[in-house]
């Protein structure tokens, strides 16, 4: 019997070298190593007949070798061993490569069981290199095999093994951390079945029922982390504010604040009033006018003597912000300065004097404002734009600067409703569900790419009457491949340039230009000195140009749905008919029902719900869009009944004991899994 945490060179079988390759994957000790979960499986307990096997098919046939296996020097460096077996319906060709050993392995006469590839033709069955074993030996045929994400120099059988022998060295130490009774009452498996099962099942109903409580765990561990995250705020002291006459702000708006933005700010100034220190997430659709909602919590602070950090995930998106802001606030009294990376020195150094004198009361810039060599004066409130930017970890660690100012984090994701008090439980939430008036819905079209001439010809007769147009094409060239050329972003603007648009002005913009060019472009586009922008999802998020009309996507296949919309959202700003053109040719029923919903449907809330049913919850947690902590089993079984079984039972518990305190190994666990400081989670 071994410790959890022996250093897994000590598992029999693996060694000092082969402990150096699992490090890659992970796997330091006894517990990595069982916790290292397989991606897939292999079925491989149904022997078939040979004449049955169709040709491309992974499977398992039991034969007898027919004749003396024949071994073959094609060059140095190759050998073949090739040997033809039979089973009663035909005859089976198999070829191993530089094994020459096999030679003397395989009797004639004598049965085996094979699994592999099948190749050759119908009339010459083959396998290349197939695993086998004697008849009825039931370890690599006969069963369930997993099936391990891998690295240089770590290969199946080498997991399979390890993991074998970790499983029955670690069988002692795994002590269920879910009560029993928990485990009772939602029908979930101890622990060490869980284990054995994940990785050997003796069949699919004992892998899915380890899945299950795997899963379980997951979900119930993430709960209660982010139910504590929640809590703790509730034992700090905030900033509490004094109530602050806002009337001079909405009247230096130039328009009044909808319902949805009025209540959103009502309940940013209650939060920043109280006691402790507001957490508070608000949710709101592309242009449903976040910004000013932040500007009116920056106005209230400022005026309660306080500085305030907005954060935007990209510069542009900060210098956006200082643009709109700046004009507003300042007139207000509200000093405001601009800090990002491409800031220069001498203009950086004095705003960090300004900012640590308390001279400056908002800094706009990128989530460079939290790094420690920034003091503030006095922070009262971090704002964070388009937050899945930003995760669990890092809002957790937000309390650290200033003393534990108010956190505002705004995000148009739109994440369905019954997700979002998974994702955020930590957070109090704000939902902008309302746009502000006289907005058109945008007419929003799904074409083949044989459309395209049309679509040129319409985006021309747009450009004609003073409109900008976007283009926004998948990701710029990975490792040298370029698929398509309208997928290249550089060499689809060129040509749009030379031979579509000629008397226009055609730019492109991706995510690898250095962030001054990127700048400037998406400056001179804003100034309308641009027609047409071809990019990559770089302006994805926040960036706002009321005269662009047109967001035209390519292989728009591509895309998810929450991107789709937020692309689409760049345009529809402004006073003008808008329209979003979806090009994609690929005909399969998963991209039709998106592109569909796109077409059906303007509201973000709305497709994210679509898209939960379409996807499955799997993909919200598995893009790790939200910041959450990886989950290596719920993120592909997860099923909402299990989510919410996982959180009623954590909050079931949490309602008893409050902190954890008298169950310290589930404590452990979950600060495992958060992978947080213990001052955070505490
Ligand atoms: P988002 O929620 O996507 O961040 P923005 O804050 O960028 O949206 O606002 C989108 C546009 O709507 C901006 O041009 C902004 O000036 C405008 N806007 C915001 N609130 C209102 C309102 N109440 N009435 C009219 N226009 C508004
Ligand atoms: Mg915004």
């Amino acid at each position: 019997m071994a410790e959890l945490n022996t250093d897994v060179r000590y598992i029999k079988g693996v060694g000092e070298a082969r402990a150096k390759s699992l490090k890659k994957l992970g796997v330091t000790d006894l517990k990595s190593l069982i916790a290292y979960f397989p991606r897939a499986y292999e079925d491989r307990r149904e022997s078939r007949r040979i004449a049955e096997l169709q040709i491309g098919e992974r499977a398992c046939v039991t034969a007898m070798v027919a004749g003396t296996p024949k071994l073959s020097r094609i060059r140095k460096g190759l050998e073949l061993v090739k040997l033809r077996v039979v089973d009663e319906s035909a005859a089976l060709e198999l070829t191993y490569f530089n094994q020459s050993y096999l030679r003397n392995t395989f009797r004639v006469g004598e049965s085996y069981t094979f699994y592999g590839t099948v190749e050759g033709t119908l009339l010459r069955r083959a396998m290349t290199n197939p695993v086998f074993e004697k008849e009825g030996k039931g370890e690599v045929t006969g069963c369930i095999v997993p099936v391990y994400p891998l690295t240089a120099g770590v290969g199946q059988s080498l997991l399979h093994r390890a993991i074998r022998q970790g499983l029955d060295e670690a069988a002692e130490q795994l002590v269920d951390f879910l009560p029993e009774e928990l485990r009772r009452q939602h029908g979930l498996c101890g622990v060490r079945y869980a284990y054995e099962n994940i990785h050997f099942p003796v069949d699919d109903a004992a892998l899915a029922e380890a899945r299950r409580r795997l899963a379980f765990e997951e979900l119930y561990l993430l709960t209660l982390g982010l139910r504590l995250l929640r809590a703790r705020r509730t034992t700090v002291k905030g900033k509490t504010c004094a109530s602050v006459d806002m009337a001079q702000f909405y009247s230096a708006l130039p328009f009044s604040l909808t319902g949805a933005q009025e209540r959103t700010a009502e309940d940013i100034l209650r939060d920043m009033s109280a006691a402790r220190p507001m957490n508070r997430l608000v949710q709101g659709d592309v242009g449903s006018g976040k910004t000013m909602v932040a500007a009116a919590a920056v106005y209230f602070v400022a005026k309660n003597g306080l500085q305030a950090a907005l954060m935007a995930p990209t510069e542009i998106l900060a210098e956006q912000h200082y643009h709109t802001l700046a004009p507003l606030l300042e007139r207000l009294g509200v000093r405001c300065a601009l800090l990002t990376a491409s800031t220069k020195a001498k203009t950086r150094r004095s705003v960090l004097e300004q900012l640590a004198a308390g001279e400056l009361d908002l800094a706009i810039g990128t989530h460079a404002l939290l790094s420690p060599d920034i003091a503030y004066q006095n922070l009262g409130l971090v704002v964070t734009d388009e937050q899945h930017r930003f995760g669990v970890n890092q809002r957790a660690a937000l309390g650290a600067k200033g003393e534990n100012p108010h956190l505002l984090v705004m995000s148009a994701t739109p994440i369905p409703r019954t997700l979002a008090l998974m994702i955020y439980g930590d957070l109090d939430v704000s939902v902008i569900d309302e746009l502000p008036p006289g907005r058109k819905s945008i007419e929003t079209y799904a074409v083949p790419s044989s459309y395209h001439e049309r679509i040129y010809a319409f985006l021309e007769k747009q450009l004609a009457e003073g409109r900008q147009a976007y283009i926004v094409c998948p990701m710029v060239e990975e490792n040298g491949e370029l698929p398509d050329e309208r997928k290249a972003v550089t060499a689809y603007a060129e040509r749009l340039q030379k031979e579509v648009f000629p008397t226009r002005v055609v730019r492109f913009l991706h995510g690898k230009m250095k962030p001054k060019e990127k700048e400037t472009v998406m400056r001179a586009f804003a100034a309308g000195e641009i027609d047409v922008l071809v990019s990559t999802t770089v302006v994805e998020v926040g960036v706002d140009v009321p005269n662009a009309a047109v967001m035209l996507i390519e292989n728009a296949e591509c895309f998810g749905l929450s991107q789709l919309h937020q692309l689409r959202g760049r345009v529809g700003r402004g006073a003008w008919q808008s329209y979003c053109i979806l090009v994609s040719d690929n005909r399969g029923e998963d991209n039709r029902a998106r592109l569909d919903a796109m077409r059906r449907t303007q509201s973000g809330f709305a497709l994210a719900e679509e898209d939960l049913r379409l996807r499955g919850p799997g993909d919200f947690f598995g893009a790790r869009q939200h910041g959450l902590p990886t989950l290596r089993v719920a993120d592909f079984t997860c099923d909402m009944e299990l989510l919410y079984e996982a959180q009623g039972a954590a909050e079931a518990l949490l309602a008893l004991d409050p902190t954890l305190e008298a169950h310290p190994a589930l404590h452990a666990r979950v600060r495992e899994l958060f992978d947080l400081n213990a001052e955070a989670l505490n």
